[in-house]
């Protein structure tokens, strides 16, 4: 996957009036009272994980000169397995997103690839999990280049292991036109935040000569950012007080109607701190899958 910075601003445009209701998330117990769930938390999104994800994917930096993903972060583990693989829900959950990402073209001409069928899920951490030095309450898993079958849609409740789709068609429409595999991410928190790589791109284009700009309005110098409502942040510019409403669900790679809900961290580029937003999926999986899938 992979997202060109400037397309983060150009999405978010689209986002300011859109509304979207937000499903109260399920929780994702240590075990359940029945004793089902004595293999974890979590399980594989699909069969030979660790065995289909070759050399370093995640955090893998682009630097081959003439690609167009030069200088953005992998953030999420490609797994080589055939399209038509099934593809699994890591965890229970709530599905946040749903839908087919498509292409788009910018005013200036530059071409951002769409990313196929796309699923993202929100689970609930509770209690909460000690990761690094962070206590996580929440974790959103990313299902990238699927097939146009997805089994789920937005709101819906899913299980631990629960068929959600298959790996899209190599290089077909449906999958992005990539070669197939599924690109599978885990960002840490829940589906609504305010994520600092977006805290740290808006405040740089504030900062910059062009400022923040969105249509007519332009905010510039030190930018305050307040969650308001559920799901979108207010960003006041300190020194004019002038505001800017966004939703925090919107600002994904194509501002096009209808555009995609993925969230505007979904992103591939940004400094590499945008790194420690997110998790390492095999790393993060091993310690938390019960012995009976790999
Ligand atoms: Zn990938």
């Amino acid at each position: 996957m992979h997202v060109l910075t400037l397309t983060l601003l150009a999405a978010i445009q689209v986002s300011v009036t859109r509304v979207a209701v937000v499903p109260r998330p399920c929780t994702v117990g240590p075990q359940d009272a029945d004793g089902k769930r004595d293999e974890g938390r979590f399980t594989w999104p699909c069969d030979d994980y660790s065995s289909s994800v070759h050399g370093k994917s995640f955090g893998a930096h682009v630097t081959r000169k003439g690609s167009p993903f030069r200088g953005s972060w992998h953030l999420a583990e490609d797994v080589w397995q055939p399209g038509g693989t099934e593809v699994r829900a890591v965890a229970d959950g709530v599905v946040r997103y749903s839908a087919f990402s498509p292409t788009w073209t910018e005013a200036t001409g530059i071409v951002h690839w769409n990313l196929g069928n796309v699923i993202v899920i929100e689970h609930t951490l509770d209690p909460p999990e000690k990761v690094g030095e962070t206590e996580l309450a929440a974790v959103c898993s990313f299902y990238v280049h699927l097939a146009a079958d997805r089994r789920v849609q937005v709101g819906d409740r899913v299980a631990r292991g629960q068929v959600i789709g298959r790996i899209g068609v190599d290089k077909s429409d449906e999958n992005g036109r990539y070669p197939a595999h599924l690109h599978f991410g885990l960002h840490r928190g829940p589906y609504v935040q305010v994520p600092p790589s977006l805290v740290r791109e808006l405040s740089a284009a504030a900062r910059s000569t062009t400022g923040l700009r969105f249509g007519d309005q332009v905010l510039r110098g030190e930018l305050d950012f307040r969650m308001s409502g559920e799901t979108s942040v207010l960003i006041t510019a300190k020194e004019s007080g002038e505001s800017m409403l966004f939703s925090l669900l919107v600002g994904s790679t194509a501002p096009k109607d209808p555009p995609p809900d993925i969230m505007a961290w979904c992103e591939g580029y940004g400094p590499q701190e945008t790194l420690a937003e997110w998790l390492a999926p095999s790393k993060f999986l091993r310690a938390r899958v019960g012995s009976r899938r790999r």
